[in-house]
């Protein structure tokens, strides 16, 4: 596999490795958030508003149901009845001052004897057991239970739906004889529910053992049935015959709902808590959404960091291909290419091309004087010196030894002569320094220009040739060819 395509699969591969591993660890820490708090919601938040629900109902519902059992029990109606039902308004101020004190909207007595209806206004009607409106007293008479909580219409304003608690009378020896209760307005428990749902900002309403919603608040969205609610319906045996239940289900929308029921004994009916969605799931979305956002991010740091540590070293170690260890400029190796590149450019622009090919003098006298590590340093500082003087575009090449080569572009040999006749001057008045010595060189260079159809090797031979001269000649001069 080639280096770049190597390279790219690397930092494919790991930055899939790093994202796959953040993005599986934020998964997770979702869903076991949400998870806890949804079973947080569901065994112990959703209960426990049901239960704050049924003490506070027990206290505003049930006050109805104690008023009427004690109207019930109350040894004035019991007397007044078995005394022949003397003076209506003697039961009339009794049921209005029951009405007044408590606050409900009716107070009444059925007497089973005579079936007259006495309310706080006097006898209302006489009760028929063929009309359908009178039918709650006879099936409330024959309940096995000594009351029930009752939706129907007043029989005081037949336009008024009212929820009733009617509540047996009986006799001494336990023989019926008759029915008392009070009436509250449905608006007045509807806003008793809306009162809690507002407390604690969740569904409140009830249904019976059918399923059928009894009684709900205000904004009760129309959905009578919990049968007829999109998601319970497999659910809805189970909130119906168990005692309490905590479900879950997708709404319609989308949207879970958590929901609680338990049966409120007396009324015979299921208080139901619903809540859509859970109070902190924005906050655990936000967290989610920030932890992916953050493993992007580090994963696209770590990505630039791996693609430029590998490009750092991918340079060094074409740095160390191309360039010579000692003086750092470029190589033998490498200069072919360079030339061909500048060679066929300066044809395309029909630009000169020059070259100079350098030599120190005696060299190996230096070498063998002060030894080969001085040699080392002169060269490093005649290659500085030559890097220095030359332009950024020119090219220095070690060529070989103590042999350098400079490959000037957009140059003719005239320019060329003269810049090598500089770099001249400048060496020999340099003094190259070590630790212990300073010392002096000179240098010899044959430069040409190429020709129109000449080869590389070509024009090195003609260097070459004009360096030999420029050494037989007595060292310490250019010849140009
Ligand atoms: P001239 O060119 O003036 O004819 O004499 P010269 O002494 O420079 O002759 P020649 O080119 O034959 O010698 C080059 C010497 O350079 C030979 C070798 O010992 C020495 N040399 C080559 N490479 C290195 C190097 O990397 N470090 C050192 N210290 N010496 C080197
Ligand atoms: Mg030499
Ligand atoms: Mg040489």
């Amino acid at each position: 596999m080639p280096i770049q395509r190597r390279k790219r699969f690397f930092l494919i591969v790991i930055s899939l490795l790093v994202l796959s591993g953040f993005v599986i660890t934020s998964l997770i820490g979702y869903y076991v958030a949400k998870d806890s708090i949804s079973s947080q919601l569901r065994e112990e938040m959703l209960p426990l508003t049901s239960d704050n629900i049924y003490s506070e109902i027990q206290r505003d519902l049930l006050t109805p149901l104690l008023i009427s059992s004690l109207m019930a029990n109350d040894t004035f109606l019991r007397e007044w009845v078995e005394q022949g039902e003397q003076d209506a308004e003697r039961i009339s101020n009794y049921l209005e001052q029951i009405q007044r004190k408590y606050n409900t909207i009716t107070a009444f007595f059925v007497s089973d004897k005579t079936m007259n209806y006495y309310h706080p206004s006097g006898i209302l009607k006489q009760l028929d057991e063929g009309d359908a409106a009178d039918r709650w007293y006879f099936r409330s008479r024959a309940l096995r239970d000594d009351y029930e909580i009752n939706i129907d219409l007043d029989t005081a304003d037949r336009s008024r739906l009212s929820i009733f608690v009617n509540y047996q009378v009986k006799d001494e020896r336990g023989r019926l004889i008759g029915v008392t209760g009070v009436g509250l307005s449905m608006e007045a428990v509807g806003q008793l529910i809306e009162s809690y749902q507002r407390r604690y900002g969740r569904q409140i309403y009830f249904v019976d053992r059918q399923g059928e919603v009894t009684l709900h608040g205000e904004s009760f969205d129309e959905q009578l049935h919990l049968q007829n609610r999109e998601g319970l319906q497999k659910l809805f045996t189970r909130i119906l015959t168990s005692p309490s239940a905590s479900v879950e289900f997708q709404a319609e929308d989308g949207r879970t709902i958590y929901l609680n029921s338990r049966l409120v004994p007396e009324f015979d009916w299921y208080l139901v808590v619903e809540q859509v969605g859970y109070p902190d799931s924005q906050k655990v979305e936000s967290a989610l959404i920030f932890n992916l956002l953050l493993s992007l991010v580090i994963c696209v740091v770590v990505l630039l960091i791996a693609h430029f540590t590998l490009r750092g070293h991918q340079r060094r170690l074409e740095d160390m291909a191309t360039r010579d260890k000692l003086t750092g400029v470029i190589s033998r190796q490498v200069f072919e290419e360079v030339y061909e590149r500048a060679a066929k450019d300066a044809q395309r622009r029909e630009q000169p091309l020059s070259l100079i090919l350098l030599d120190i003098d005696h060299f190996k006298k230096i070498n063998d004087d002060f030894g080969h590590h001085l040699g080392d340093e002169v060269l490093v500082g005649f290659a500085n010196l030559t890097q220095r003087h030359i332009r950024r575009e020119d090219v220095l090449c070690r060529w070989g030894g103590e042999e350098f080569l400079v490959l000037l572009e957009n140059c003719d040999i005239e320019r060329a002569t003269e810049i090598a006749n500089q770099l001249r001057e400048q060496v020999k008045h340099h003094a190259f320094h070590s630790s212990q010595q300073s010392l002096q060189i000179t240098i010899s260079a044959g430069v040409a220009q190429l020709q129109p159809g000449e080869s590389m090797s070509m024009l090195l031979r003609r260097c070459d040739k004009a360096l030999y001269q420029a050494k037989n000649e007595g060292r310490d001069r250019v010849i140009s060819i």
